[in-house]
């Protein structure tokens, strides 16, 4: 078994000076001298901040930063298990790639500072020793029986346990009959059993199972575990899982939409016999602490969590699985913009350990690395029991539209009506919230837009309202046109998933429909009860957005329609076919997983885009293969890096003005171009105007330097931010 040795963490001798992070978005480091007691790396500390008083972490030796006199000292070291080695340096790298600043990002891993304080004992009781002479009443009698048989309870659960009334208790105490003692409270998560059997394996499956657990004996390593919907991934990497387990290692695993992963949870729980840690933005905040101090402790073993859980402070983490490695909910676009995909290669390296990145649709960045050898590919060609991959169809709406004002095509109608009339389940699939994307007036053409953002204000007809889906302005439907003063003249223009739903109501009327969307389903807890009502064939029919097609599995759904297959390819985006062609694999794979064969039916007004071909014949492959070519050419990542800067304020001129003195000290290398300023797609956001810049350069360039050396050339004037973001994957 090889695991890396940490070296004991660098000590500081009282008087030294210790360079101490803290959790501020500011420069980097600040300097204090140590004070009576002797300090480690990765040693949590109370340090002064002007009048104030703030945590922060020791991060290694003073800089020399700070004139001798001017150095403070530090206040006192807390009583908290320090940030370890593998964190500590994790943090660094993040912030050296993504150009954030340290303690911004340091903030991320030490998330609820109410963790720091040691978990408040729990009273009990025990038998004293020796036992004073006493007068003994039955009820002392029984008490003290109780107590010597069973170990130490609380004074309340020792009287119910003895059914005798709490003063018997105290008076037992009293008498100096029972001690109290403190128990350390008891642990939050039972251990995870990797001994269970799991299923039993198909050759394949078994394969890429033992690949992954002999790659958990080794050290950094990555796996792409790349197997059609339904092949069995999940189960596979349990056996990795199980693997690092036994090695007695911490394991992490990444999902996309936590929140939305009750059939995960439920999956893990059968296959370990108990459930495993959850991080997400939804733990209340008891729960939160107490889970980071259990992953800190060690105690918890296995966690599973959303991008943040990257940042914990595992002591001993072994593997890091990446399921669905392609989504794009793993980049983090506000405040420290990072990608937890490529964030989780990056701690698995630092850490020597290594990680499983799954996904029925690889993104090109993986397979690039698949390519060049850096990433090892194991594939799960077939669904798991014979079940057939899902039979893909085009519904050409040039031959084939919906009547006027309805979005269900006559092909479409026709095969929900059979799958529900062969007592089979259905899914219409629309990745767009509400009633309606846009609301206009008939009279003059005035389209309803929202104050603060360069965009169209969306009816949502459940509450009642226009939602601004980006900064959540809301508003009720004016009663007559701002513009032209006609009353009653709105009218919804295009699909939601709420007007579908109510066009399948009118088409369907016997079949119990839910709609299912990000804001309509609100919690974790309301996603798992429509889960359940759907796998117990409460609903027949399922209208919703992308979250209906986050690894689902459905043994009765057998047709899923896609309402509109064209609706990602809109706009520039450099990734809107690959994205595209992902989300629809994703959404085509819940049909069929089970005996019963499913088909799947794509309206679009373009049946020869290449991404609907590839779905129909599903050579993803040549797909891949063509979308990399075109990347290649035009040098763009993978082959390239990108980086945006988005500039934004709440005065145009002051954004502007800033953004021609940016432009003019734009740096020049070898293959480096800086396009921009333009206006950004969303000119405006939140109040804010906004102008981007995009950075273009060759694989080889010194991105980071280049782009640290022209921002600190000048600083923005007032109210002016500038936003980095390596790597961008969205546009707006
Ligand atoms: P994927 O993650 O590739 O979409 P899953 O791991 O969800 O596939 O597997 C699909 C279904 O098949 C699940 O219900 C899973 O429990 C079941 N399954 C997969 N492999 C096996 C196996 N070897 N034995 C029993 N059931 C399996
Ligand atoms: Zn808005």
């Amino acid at each position: 078994m090889l695991s890396v040795a940490a070296n004991p963490p660098a000590r500081h001798l009282s008087g030294s000076r210790v360079a101490v992070l803290l959790p501020l978005p500011l420069a980097g480091v600040y300097d204090y001298r140590v004070g009576e007691q002797t300090l480690a790396d990765g040693d949590l500390v109370a340090v002064p901040l002007g009048r104030r008083e703030v945590w922060g972490v020791v991060w290694g030796p003073g800089s020399g930063g700070c004139a001798e006199g001017k150095l403070r000292p530090v206040i006192r070291r807390l009583d908290a298990r320090p940030l370890p080695d593998g964190v500590r340096r994790f943090v660094d790298w993040v912030a050296g790639y993504t150009l954030a600043a340290p303690g911004a990002v340091l903030k991320m891993a030490v998330s609820v500072p109410a963790a720091f304080a040691p978990p408040r004992p729990q009273a009990a009781c025990r038998l004293a020793a020796p036992p004073p002479a006493l007068k003994l009443t039955p009820a002392r009698r029984r008490v003290l029986e109780v107590a010597a048989t069973l170990p130490p309870l609380a004074a309340a659960d020792l009287a119910r346990e003895a059914g005798v009334g709490a003063a018997v208790v105290k008076g037992l105490i009293a008498a100096g009959a029972l001690d109290e003692i403190a128990l350390p409270p008891p642990p939050l998560f039972d251990p995870p059993d990797s001994a269970r059997p799991g299923p039993t394996l198909s050759p394949e499956q078994a394969r890429a199972a033992a690949a992954l657990a002999t790659a958990v004996g080794g050290g950094f390593s990555v796996a792409v575990l790349d197997g059609v919907t339904g092949s069995g991934k999940t189960e596979v990497y349990f056996e990795a899982v199980a693997a690092a387990l036994q090695a007695g290692r911490q394991v992490l695993v990444l999902l996309p939409e936590i929140a939305l992963s009750s059939q995960w949870l439920g999956r893990f729980a059968a296959r370990f016999g108990a459930a495993p840690a959850e991080w997400h933005s939804e733990l209340g905040d008891a729960r939160r602490r107490d889970t980071w101090r259990a992953v800190a402790e060690g105690q918890a073993r296995v966690v599973v969590g959303a991008r943040s859980a990257l940042f914990l402070p595992f002591p001993d983490l072994g593997l890091i699985v990446v399921d669905e490695e392609h989504d794009g909910a793993f980049k983090q676009e506000e405040g420290v913009a990072y990608h937890a995909r490529d964030m989780a290669v990056v701690r698995a390296r630092l850490g020597g350990f290594p990680i499983v990145l799954a996904s029925a649709t690889p993104s090109l960045e993986t397979l690039a690395n698949v390519q060049a050898g850096r990433y090892t590919r194991l594939e799960l060609p077939d669904r798991h029991a014979g079940a057939s991959m899902p039979a893909i169809a085009i519904v050409d709406l040039r031959r084939t539209p919906p009547p006027r004002g309805r979005f269900l095509s006559p092909p479409l109608v026709r095969a929900v009506e059979d799958t529900l009339a062969a007592g089979e389940q259905a899914m219409l699939f629309l990745n767009r919230r509400g009633y309606a994307p846009l609301t206009l007036c008939r009279g003059c053409g005035f389209r309803l837009q929202c104050p603060h953002c360069t965009a169209w204000l969306v009816e949502h007809r459940a509450h009642g309202r226009l939602v601004c889906h980006h900064c959540g302005y809301f508003s009720p439907l004016p009663e007559r046109c701002p513009n032209c003063e006609a009353e009653a003249s709105f009218t919804a223009c295009g699909p939601g998933v709420e007007r579908i739903a109510e066009e399948a109501a009118r088409l369907f009327p016997a079949a119990r429909l839910a709609v299912m969307a990000s804001d309509t389903v609100s919690g974790p807890q309301a996603a798992a009860e429509l889960i359940r009502r759907v796998d117990d064939h409460d609903i027949d029919l399922l209208v919703g957005t992308q979250i209906v097609a986050k690894g689902y599995h459905f043994p009765l759904l057998t047709l899923v329609g896609v309402v509109d297959a064209d609706l990602g390819l809109e706009g520039g985006d450099l990734r809107a076919g690959e994205r595209t062609h992902q989300l629809l694999s994703q959404v085509a794979g819940r049909a069929g997983r089970a005996e019963r064969p499913g088909r799947v039916l794509l309206q679009t007004w373009q049946p020869e885009h290449p991404v609907m071909a590839a779905l129909v014949t599903g050579d993803r492959d040549t797909f891949i293969a063509r979308e990399a070519e075109c990347r290649r050419v035009a040098a763009m990542p993978p082959y390239g890096r990108l980086a945006a800067l988005v500039v934004s304020g709440p005065e145009a001129p002051a954004v502007d003005g800033f953004c021609r003195r940016l432009a003019r000290s734009a740096p020049v290398a070898a293959g480096v171009e800086v396009l921009g300023p333009a206006p950004a797609p969303m000119a405006l956001l939140r109040g804010r105007h906004r102008r981007r810049f995009l950075v273009k350069a060759p694989r080889t360039a010194p991105l980071q330097t280049l782009l640290r050396a022209w921002l600190e050339i000048e600083a923005p004037p007032a109210g002016v931010r500038v936003q980095v973001d390596v790597d961008p994957y969205s546009f707006f």
